[in-house]
């Protein structure tokens, strides 16, 4: 199978999705990279999106800050930048078609309360992919009227997915068919990967903070940024499995995936903005070309 088109005739549509938490690294140049190089190949378009649903992180300058390292770089996007924090009521909307479909519920636990469960059930082990336990079930099918309460009173609570209940109707909807996605190489190849959100357990669909999350708002806007190829880097890939069945749940189409390798530090271990890694403004301070990091890019190790 080579590289599919999901809607034949429409233009490939790519885009670059970084989070404004901190300056851009060399890791962000590599993922920018990769995903302009294929849409400007596929003749498509590339798209800036600045995912800044997390208000207490996300900083101005730090959206000003990508738009100068992505243009130092030598890239260009198409059409207007888009920020998610200007869509709340899109996702919104959104969360209201979950809600119709049955598959949301509200949690009040506190992260305490949630950590304090997970030793309770005597099995810290069961975790998701990123890491985090599983949820242990505090507020599912609690009391009606308890919740009606709580929710009366204005009780701060998450949305989270009824993973059960999400795969049944995700299930009816596929017909009989896997829940799966196209997974590319970079020689174009593609293989359908079959999906397993189960392993996010019940994930939360809408912060406490803030009217969604980032896996409700990514596969809202690929969807309504007619997003045809996604490419992000191989720490996202466990989430693509939660996202297909979004897609599928919300009735949005499907796009082609592409998780690219991930940059090591000299340690081995991913790069991350949280660890203070070398940001591209300060390669650039020091004198670095935008030639040279691409060749840094090129020549780095792979996280794994
Ligand atoms: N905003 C995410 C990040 O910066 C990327 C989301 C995506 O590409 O799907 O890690």
């Amino acid at each position: 199978m080579t590289d599919q088109t999901p809607r034949a005739g429409a233009p490939s549509v790519y885009r670059f999705a970084p989070s404004p938490n901190g300056r851009l690294h060399l890791g962000h140049a590599l993922s920018a990279l990769i995903c302009h190089g294929q849409a400007r190949k596929a003749g498509g378009r590339f798209l800036l999106r600045i995912e800044d649903i997390d208000i207490g992180r996300c900083r101005p300058e730090h959206i000003d800050g990508i738009i100068e390292d992505l243009t130092w770089l030598g890239l260009d996007w198409d059409g207007p930048v888009l920020r998610q924090s200007e869509h709340f009521d899109i996702y919104r909307a959104a969360t209201r078609r979950l809600q119709a479909l049955g598959v949301l519920y509200p949690c009040f636990a506190t992260r305490r309360e949630i950590a304090e469960a997970v030793v309770a059930r005597g099995d810290a082990t069961a975790r998701d992919p990123d890491g985090a336990p599983l949820y242990p079930g505090l507020f599912k099918g609690r009391d009606e009227r308890e919740i009606l309460e709580r929710l009366a009173r204005g009780e701060p609570h998450a949305l989270r997915l009824d993973m059960a209940r999400a795969r049944e109707i995700a299930a009816r909807a596929l017909a009989g068919g896997d829940l799966a996605f196209t997974e590319t190489g970079f020689d174009g190849e593609a293989r359908r990967v079959v999906a397993r959100p189960e392993r996010w357990g019940d994930a939360i669909i809408v912060r406490k903070d803030v009217p969604t999350s980032y896996h409700l708002a990514v596969v809202v806007d690929d969807a309504r940024q007619a997003v045809t190829h996604v490419t992000r880097g191989r720490d996202l890939l466990a989430a693509t499995d939660l996202h297909r069945l979004l897609q599928v749940l919300l009735d949005l189409p499907e796009p082609v995936y592409h998780h690219h390798r991930l940059i090591a530090d000299a340690a081995g271990r991913k790069l991350s903005k949280s660890a203070g890694d070398t940001s591209l403004a300060a390669l650039r301070e020091l004198g670095v070309t935008p030639a040279e990091i691409r060749r840094m890019v090129d020549s780095t190790q792979d996280a794994g």
